[in-house]
């Protein structure tokens, strides 16, 4: 059996890719090692409408869940403030419902998608799975954090996420809450999905993350869990090389994260359209510098900002709570109101400097991060 590319990861990343490419009618097989495609799902489900339009998906009725409307930020010590975000345009999405969207616009375009179907070894002339050897042209590995984890463990925390019901959840409202020691490097998250519904989150660097989310959990109140999902996440920016000879990484295997918060349905989403334009074209040419334009092209659109959140991210690495809880006190309803009229989902590093105080002169933090923050700014 041939096909001219063969697609490993049947997920956001994987499917846009397969889409691109069979859109220009070369034979496509998506192989995903899972039962469905969707599931298990292991997203908050944020996305911008911004983003969506970018990737060609409008979503349908059963995928897009609802916009949120603002976004709490708590410190170690408990102060907060709440950015509205309304005209971020950001919506909550079923990820079950957005790749199975995805995978039907592959189909149409005359792509092969194959659940319950495992990548084990490339071959000579193409790959062997779990059922046969299948020779192609082009091999993409759209495998996720998988692929990352025997290449380099330093850019991989632990993530807890459980599907609960509670009364505290309201719909709209996500919540983000600060702790370098409960969750250091990271943070916790409420994400809801309707009113009294969610997805409520952990990560950290070196923390039992089951524990430490069953603790967050005790502390917000009453619920009941649905369901419980573990992953890995990537937070360490993008793979040297997308390309090497006929193989081609996209999505989350590619590192294309966001490094900040590891959300990666827009920017692993975008690896996946950037790489299938470009094998459809090294198809028709068989010039190698046209697949080799998928790398240029992704770091055009995204390279920049993930620098600066790189940055953005050994700050927080470095910061302890007092820092933070400080850093806190310094936000001035004027920052939060600029925040909520000009951040960007996607590109959010302006409104992190704007949080960390670069317009106050608030000594410890600046001391602390400001040689990053100039390269953050310049
Ligand atoms: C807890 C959590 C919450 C998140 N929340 C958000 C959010 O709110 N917004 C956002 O934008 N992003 C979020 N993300 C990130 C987002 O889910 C990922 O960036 C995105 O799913 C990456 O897509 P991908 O296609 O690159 O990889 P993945 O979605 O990881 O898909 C990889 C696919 O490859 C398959 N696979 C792996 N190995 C094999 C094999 N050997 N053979 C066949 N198939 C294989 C897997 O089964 C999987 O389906 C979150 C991630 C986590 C873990």
């Amino acid at each position: 059996m041939y096909y001219d590319v063969i697609i490993v990861g049947g997920s956001i990343a994987g499917l846009l890719t397969a889409r691109e490419i069979s859109s220009k009618k070369f034979s496509v097989l998506v192989i995903e090692e899972d039962y469905e495609i969707g599931t298990p799902e292991h997203c908050g489900g944020l996305v911008s409408i911004a983003g969506l339009e970018e990737l060609g998906i409008i979503p349908f009725k059963k995928t897009f869940e609802h916009m949120i409307e603002s976004a709490k930020i708590t410190s170690p010590n408990g102060e907060s403030f709440t950015i509205n975000s309304k005209n971020q345009k950001v919506a909550e999405i079923s990820r079950r419902e957005l790749d199975k969207q995805v995978a039907f616009q592959a189909q149409k375009n005359g792509a092969v998608i194959k659940v319950r179907t495992s990548f084990q070894e490339m071959t000579e002339t193409g790959i062997r799975t779990n059922e046969e050897k299948i020779d192609c042209k082009i091999f993409v590995d759209a495998r996720g954090v998988s692929s990352l984890i025997h290449k380099d463990r330093t850019g991989i925390l632990s993530s807890a996420q459980y599907e609960i019901y509670a009364d505290w959840i309201k719909k709209g409202k996500v919540e983000v809450i600060f702790d370098q020691e409960k969750y250091p490097g990271f943070f916790a998250w409420v994400i809801p999905s309707a009113e009294g519904k969610g997805k409520v989150g952990i990560a950290g660097k070196g923390i039992n993350v089951s524990e430490t989310l069953n603790e967050f959990l005790k502390q917000k109140g009453e619920f009941s869990t649905i369901r419980k999902i573990f992953a890995p996440i990537w937070i360490k920016g993008p793979i040297k090389r997308f390309v090497e000879d006929n193989v081609v990484i996209v999505g989350d295997a590619a590192g294309q994260a966001k490094p900040t918060t590891a959300g990666g349905i827009f920017t692993s989403g975008m690896g996946g359209v950037y790489a299938g334009q470009a094998i459809s074209k090294f198809l028709k040419t068989n010039e190698k510098t046209d697949l080799l334009d998928y790398q240029k092209k992704w770091t055009e659109r995204f390279g920049k900002e993930f620098d600066k959140q790189m940055l953005a991210r050994k700050i927080l690495e470095r910061i302890d709570n007092e820092t933070i809880n400080k850093l806190f006190e310094s936000i001035t309803p004027e920052i939060v109101n600029e925040i909520s009229e000009k951040d960007d989902f996607d590109f959010h590093t302006s409104s992190i400097i704007k949080l960390v105080g670069i317009k106050n002169s608030l000594k410890t933090a600046q001391t602390l991060v400001s040689s990053e923050l100039k390269k953050i700014l310049g």
